[in-house]
């Protein structure tokens, strides 16, 4: 291509007054200023059929900026979004290798580079020699001219058409006045396109608008219904028809009162006129009642406005409730008579509460007079001890003296009447003291006396007073107790030999010929001495165990052959836990019963204390006295007649008196 200096003053030099290379110029330049001219207006001419900016951009780039003799040439279009400049178009050596293709695509943010800069400023700008300016950013191959002319739509920079050169100082004015013209003739293009393509997308949005309008018409669960200002149907959801029992034809222009009873029609009507007048949405809960039937329907209206916000209908939403409206209802029945049970429940349980509270006041009360009841049976019984103790005694007494008064010895029939009269006497007897003793610990007149006491003390004399009967049934005992080295313990002796002596004695008693007694006792934690009595004799069932220490109880021995009141156990139980301590056992039928009991132990072993030998018994004493031969005077305090002949009689048997 010829490059063409341009002089624009020089348009009306002369022909004649031209050398022969001057005519050739000017004539080369009238040529080339027409082929400029021809592309300019072909381009005017086929704008009008480029249908989009980017085959904009490529007619651009290749049939006009080409045509007019750059060798290259680049049209970016604008990301407004991304404020950057992106290829749409590329023109050049390497830069299209195949058509409508561009080999590097090229981003240039807003301000960046030549191009950038150019859309920033929204100034064309020729740059003579790129190697000097360090704005420049290469696209494939380095170049060494530039021009850049902005795409404006309304002082808008919508993109760039960017041509470079081989050559330094390449371009001059001229190029940038075609540039330019092309430029602007681009822009307007632009501009329709992006306005035709602005109609396309409204038509299209109001298509899909009307498409979505149609779709809730047809689907909505609703009756939608929209009305002009004076209350004239414009259109209607497709459910209203069925709802009504009309066609759909008959409600477009028509009103409201035209297809519902007047007294139905009026409520509705003057909602839509509030909302006409107001403005404001109105919400509303309407009973329709016609012909007999009733309907419960939510009625919602609004306004419908135009661009400027004037009302020029009403959209009325209804929505028939009356399933709804009877459900609550029978909620609400059902919610009632519920609350209604609840309350008539709740007062049958204060009276269940009060009456059981009146039981348990009654049992309570009952409970207290049966132990104030217990309490004087056992007041009374230990307030009898001596009217009960004093005949008996009398008639032991007078029995055994019947037996052995040797002025007047019985016959043999006598002897064992006698006999029958003292295992008789003697049983109640003890069955009395039982009683009275039992009596006295439930009043609580016993009194007990705790204080250092030695083990061995308690066992011996224990032993001692069932020695004999042991002996006698054939039962050995056997003492493993041991004598050095026992703790003292902190008990009341007396009650404690009580305790021990009932557990030996019943261990004689539930014995077998030729059985044995053992006795044994262990240290325990917390101060606890175990004092256990074993015997290899009947044993008690498993199932009879839970009464052994309830009072009377025999548990099936009451008519067997060894005597027994069915108290002592109860008696050693409330002993024990009077000391403080408890009872136990263990035992299997056929092979014995071992019976324990655990007694506290004081803090001192007896090496630490003088041990205080037991009474002597009175026997003894007698034996001794009487050893002495001197003469004794014996004072004797009796209120009971019987008892006082009894012991004058005792008296008189002994003689020297
Ligand atoms: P009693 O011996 O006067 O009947 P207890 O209260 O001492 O009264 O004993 C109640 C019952 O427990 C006895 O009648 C007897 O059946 C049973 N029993 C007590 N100790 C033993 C024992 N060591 N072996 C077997 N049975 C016993």
């Amino acid at each position: 291509m010829t490059k063409i200096g341009i002089n624009n003053s020089s348009n009306v030099v002369a022909w004649r007054e031209l050398s022969a290379e001057g005519q050739e110029n000017l004539v080369a330049k009238l040529d080339y200023d027409r082929i400029i001219l021809k592309t300019i207006n072909a381009f005017a001419v086929e704008l009008i059929t480029i249908p989009s900016k980017e085959k904009l951009a490529w007619y651009l780039a290749r049939e006009v900026v080409g045509k007019l003799g750059f060798v290259d040439c680049v049209v970016y279009l604008m990301d407004d979004e991304k404020k950057l400049l992106r290829q749409y178009a590329a023109i050049g050596e390497h830069k299209n290798p195949a058509s409508d293709e561009i080999a590097n695509l090229l981003e240039i943010p807003l301000g960046e580079g030549i191009t950038g800069q150019v859309a920033q400023t929204k100034k064309p700008l020729i740059i003579d020699d790129l190697e000097k300016d360090d704005r420049y950013i290469s696209d494939i191959e380095p170049a060494r001219s530039e021009i850049c002319v902005p795409l404006l739509i309304e002082d808008k920079v919508v993109g760039v058409i960017d041509c470079e050169d081989q050559r330094v100082a390449y371009f001059n004015e001229f190029h940038m006045e075609v540039l330019s013209t092309v430029s602007a003739m681009a822009s307007a293009k632009l501009k329709l396109i992006a306005q035709s393509q602005a109609a396309v997308m409204a038509e299209e949005m109001v298509r899909t608008r009307d498409s979505w309008l149609r779709s809730i018409f047809k689907n909505a669960p609703i009756e939608i219904v929209l009305k002009d200002t004076d209350g004239h149907i414009i259109a209607i959801s497709d459910n209203v028809p069925n709802v009504m029992g009309c066609d759909k034809n008959d409600f477009i222009g028509s009103t409201t009162a035209d297809f519902l009873p007047s007294h139905i029609a009026d409520v509705y009507m003057a909602a839509d006129r509030r909302v006409v007048e107001t403005g404001i949405p109105s919400h509303q809960e309407i009973k329709e009642e016609n012909d007999g039937v009733t309907r419960y329907s939510l009625s919602e209206k609004f306004p419908l406005q135009d661009e400027d916000g004037v009302i020029v209908g009403i959209c009325s939403l209804t929505t028939d409730i009356t399933d709804l409206k009877r459900s609550e209802d029978a909620l609400r029945e059902a919610h009632d008579s519920l609350e209604l049970q609840v309350e008539k429940r709740t007062c049958e349980l204060m009276e269940e509460i009060d009456e059981r509270k009146r039981a348990e006041e009654a049992l309570l009360n009952a409970k207290e007079e049966a132990e104030a009841a217990n309490l004087a049976k056992s007041e009374f019984l230990s307030s009898m001890s001596h009217e009960l103790r004093t005949p008996m005694n009398a008639i032991l007494g007078f029995a055994q003296l019947l037996q052995h008064n040797p002025k007047e010895p019985l016959s043999e029939t006598q002897n064992s009447s006698a006999d029958h009269i003292l295992r008789g006497g003697n049983h109640l007897l003890e069955l009395i003291e039982q009683v009275l003793e039992l009596s006295k610990i439930e009043a609580g007149h016993i009194s007990i006396s705790v204080d250092h006491t030695p083990v061995r003390d308690v066992i011996d004399h224990s032993l001692n007073l069932i020695r004999e009967r042991a002996n006698r049934d054939g039962i050995e005992i056997i003492d493993q107790i041991g004598r050095d080295d026992l703790p003292l313990l902190w008990t009341d002796d007396t009650r404690l030999t009580q305790v021990l002596l009932n557990l030996i004695s019943n261990a004689v008693k539930y014995n077998r010929k030729g059985g044995t007694v053992t006795l044994t006792c262990q240290e325990l934690p917390d101060r606890v001495l175990r004092i256990s009595v074993a015997d290899t004799g009947i044993g008690i069932s498993t199932e009879k165990q839970d009464n052994l220490f309830k009072p009377f109880e025999r548990l099936g021995l009451e008519t067997g052959m060894i005597e027994g009141t069915g108290i002592g156990l109860t008696i050693t139980k409330k002993i024990i836990e009077l000391l403080g301590g408890h009872i136990g056992f263990e035992s299997e039928v056929g092979k014995g019963s071992t019976f324990w009991v655990d007694v506290l132990m004081s803090e001192k072993r007896d090496t630490d204390i003088a041990i205080v030998n037991m009474a002597t018994s009175p026997g003894k004493m007698i034996e001794e006295l009487d050893e002495t031969g001197s003469q004794y005077t014996v004072l004797y305090v009796e209120d009971n007649p019987d008892n006082m002949e009894l012991m004058e009689v005792i008296i008189g048997c002994i003689g020297n008196t």
